[in-house]
């Protein structure tokens, strides 16, 4: 049986801002979706409300011991005026494998899609249609039950907001990034929460963001926890290198998040006959193979930015740079291919998009 989701509309609509001042993440529609969580009811009394600022107790287990996971997607606009979501299956089955890891009560997957497609639909006039714009979903679960115990919250409560977004890095797409190789601070360890997208894994990457900013990087490329030798992942993006034609990534060991550009990136290569391998690669390979002339490029892929092509990496005071202007780009042709997909310009061979009616 369906669940019916209430509906309260806001009297007070916001002002929409023009397509170049959007950046990321800084404006939200007008409503929300919210959905309770207690021992009795269950998830219950789906709805959409006015986006506004929610009451919660000080003492709510969210501020004390982090339950909190979150999901990140995209609608996009397509040529023709209709919007539409990019593998929004694959984030709610995400979503709740979170919740399973984080102890938090898993969700009607149908309910959650339901809940997109609904909201959306009444925000379709916030998806922007400028060049590399969306709309930005973000679902997310908090834990709210009021108690300082150390042990599982009874209560959470799950949101959806929307926010229009530009190009991530702002400005130009597939703007060559900057990455630093960190080796003092470790994001993710085998048996914790890596591969979990809970909030806490960002609180504990910032300081090693920040320290690489000041040397002037865009992000930090992380290694394994245990022997520090093998590459994981970049912030908010996975990692690909392209080496003698073969493009490689880090295989899934439980402290990298399985991305869904990820999973998008190793379709299409296969679809295309790229020679592709997931494995354990090691950063001493990586520049050794930049040395040999081997290392052809190096890319980073998130639903943020889609794809973005790595210009620096530096590693153990050593700086390597890719040219962006070599004719067998992979990267370009990716972004290219995913994005004409998500806009709807480009046939869908994989049924990745779904259309919100
Ligand atoms: C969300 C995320 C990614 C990218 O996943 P997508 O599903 O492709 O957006 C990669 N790494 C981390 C740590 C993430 O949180």
């Amino acid at each position: 049986m369906k669940q019916v989701i209430d509906f309260v509309k806001t009297n007070r609509e916001k002002e929409k801002q023009p397509a170049e001042s959007l950046g990321f993440g800084k404006y939200f529609t007008d409503h929300m979706f919210v959905m309770d969580y207690d021992e009795t009811r269950g998830w219950h009394e789906p709805k959409v409300v006015p986006y506004q600022p929610l009451t919660l107790e000080p003492s709510s287990m969210v501020f004390h011991y982090g339950q909190a996971i979150f999901e990140g997607l995209k609608a996009y606009r397509t040529q023709d005026g209709k919007v539409q979501l990019f593998r929004p299956n694959k984030n709610i089955e995400r979503l709740n494998f979170s919740c399973q890891r984080m102890s938090i009560p898993t969700l009607d997957e149908e309910l959650v899609l339901d809940a997109i497609m609904q909201l959306i639909t009444i925000e379709k006039d916030w998806v922007p249609d400028g060049e590399g714009t969306s709309l930005y979903i973000r679902p997310f679960i908090i834990a709210t039950e009021p108690y300082l115990g150390v042990r599982s919250s009874k209560r959470y409560k799950f949101l959806i907001i929307l926010s229009p977004v530009g190009s991530y890095y702002g400005g130009d797409q597939l703007k060559p990034v900057k990455i630093y190789v960190e080796e003092n601070y470790v994001r993710a360890a085998k048996g914790g929460v890596g591969h979990v997208k809970t909030s806490g894994n960002y609180a504990a990457s910032l300081k090693a963001q920040e320290e690489a900013e000041a040397l002037g990087y865009d992000q930090v490329l992380w290694l394994d926890a245990k022997e520090n030798k093998y590459v994981e992942e970049v912030g908010s993006m996975n990692i690909f290198f392209k080496i003698k034609g073969e493009v490689v990534t880090p295989q899934l060991n439980g402290s990298i998040l399985s991305g869904i550009t990820r999973s998008s990136v190793l379709q299409l290569l296969e679809y295309w006959n790229v020679p592709v391998s997931e494995r354990k690669i090691s950063i001493e390979e990586v520049f050794d193979a930049y040395y040999r002339g081997e290392l052809e490029e190096a890319f980073g892929a998130g639903t943020a930015a889609v794809i973005s092509p790595v210009g620096e990496l530096s590693w153990n005071n050593q700086k390597i740079t890719f040219a962006q202007d070599r004719s067998d780009n992979i990267a370009k042709r990716l972004y290219e291919s995913i994005t004409n997909i998500q806009l709807g310009k480009e046939p869908d061979p994989f049924q990745w998009t779904l259309e919100v009616k």
